[in-house]
């Protein structure tokens, strides 16, 4: 089974929209698909109709939308729970950065232990984090509700001192044969809903389950030069399985917030660092801001606004390993303001300066007036 598609993917929005956003795509979106309008393909429609519905109902309301931001899917489908493998397909096309590390084999639709007992599900939990932290790693503690193995019963579902006993219905198969019409269909045992076992007392903490709901702390390293959209599997660390089957996965998956300076694209970061006109003009060392502190950076005499400078190894490395990347500052350069009467006069003189000398002093200008002219001069002819 796929996982199920991200609602805001579904609806085209940002993670940040707006109710207003939501419910204006949503309308046009259900516009678009409704069966009533697809009379070429109806049934692509209606699928389409139905997801689009479904992300609108959990993002419209603002509880369901928190739970599905803060857990995913998860979050807000209480069927999550308790079907075969429900959320264990969606390991598919993760990048899991510690996968080669366990080695595991993501399993797809399976999830049933012995005695048919269910893997528990997988949970995703989406972490925030800053640039500074994801590029340095860090520690987080996270508080993640849970199906936990009930204490009382040591996750079998039977009564203290009581354990649960063959399935009457089935004699222990978890299948039964039932004859329809002709045909004899095997089905799984209704009564024991195919574990083979039937508990004749319940345990009073958790009815019969084998677990009940907790609030669990863990802490969780996230390893340095970790990007948005990376997640981290903590194995064993999701649900509970039913009576005693293996739990499943906790998935945290990375969100690094927006900075107030740098932006980054893999391992390089770029930041943007104003400079005077003068200072471009003359050329001077700066300080410029890099994740571990100050340095200072020569701006050469006459230097372009939009220029690009490299500070070598002032990027990030790679949580996959590879090179640390650099920090790439790009100079936009200034033109004064609040200019007083002598100031522009002065710019004034500066100015006659440099258009009297016979001398280029504006190579850009230059060439795009040159191209103007070879351009108004091949359109004459
Ligand atoms: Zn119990
Ligand atoms: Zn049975």
């Amino acid at each position: 089974m796929a996982e199920k598609e991200d609602f805001y993917k579904v609806l085209g929005i940002e993670r940040n929209a707006s109710d207003a956003e939501i419910k204006k795509k949503y309308r046009s979106l259900a516009m678009k698909y409704h069966p009533d309008r697809n009379a070429d393909n109806p049934q692509a429609a209606e699928v389409k109709f139905k997801q689009i519905k479904e992300a609108y109902e959990i993002l419209s309301d603002p509880k369901k939308r928190a739970a599905y931001d803060q857990f995913g899917h998860a979050g807000v489908d209480p069927s999550m729970g308790g079907r075969p493998g429900g959320f264990s397909g969606g390991a598919e096309g993760f990048s899991d950065i510690f996968g080669d590390v366990f080695g595991d084999i993501f399993g797809g639709g399976g999830g049933r232990g012995r005695g048919g007992a269910q893997r528990g599900s997988d949970l995703r939990y989406n972490l925030e984090i800053t640039l500074e932290e994801a590029v340095a790693g860090t520690e987080q503690k996270i508080r993640i509700p849970v199906l936990v193995s009930c204490g009382e019963c040591a996750g079998t579902g039977a009564k203290k001192g009581s354990s649960p006993v063959i399935c009457t219905t089935c004699h222990g198969h978890g299948q039964v044969r039932m004859q329809q019409g002709f045909f004899s269909v095997q089905q799984t045992c209704p009564t024991c809903r195919g574990t083979g076992k039937q508990i004749k007392d319940p345990c009073a903490k958790c009815y019969g389950q084998g677990r009940v709901q907790e609030t669990k702390t863990l802490s969780a390293k996230i390893p340095a030069g970790v990007d948005t959209g990376d997640r981290i599997r903590l194995a064993g660390e999701g649900e509970a399985g039913e009576r005693g089957a293996p739990a499943g996965d906790l998935y945290i998956e990375i969100h690094v917030k927006e900075h107030e300076i740098f932006t980054r694209d893999g391992a390089n970061l770029y930041c943007e660092v104003p400079i005077s006109f003068v200072t471009a003009c003359l050329g001077d060392e700066i300080p410029v801001p890099t994740l571990d502190g100050k340095v200072m950076l020569k701006i050469p005499p006459e230097t372009q606004t939009g220029k690009l400078f490299r500070l070598r190894g002032k990027g990030v490395k790679p949580v996959r390993g590879g090179a640390v990347g650099d920090l790439m500052c790009k100079v936009l350069v200034e033109t004064p303001v609040n200019l007083t009467k002598e100031q522009k006069a002065l710019v004034e003189k500066l100015g006659e300066s440099l258009t009297g000398g016979g001398k280029h002093h504006s190579p850009q200008e230059h060439s795009f007036l040159d191209g103007v002219k070879n351009f108004f001069d091949k359109l004459t002819g």
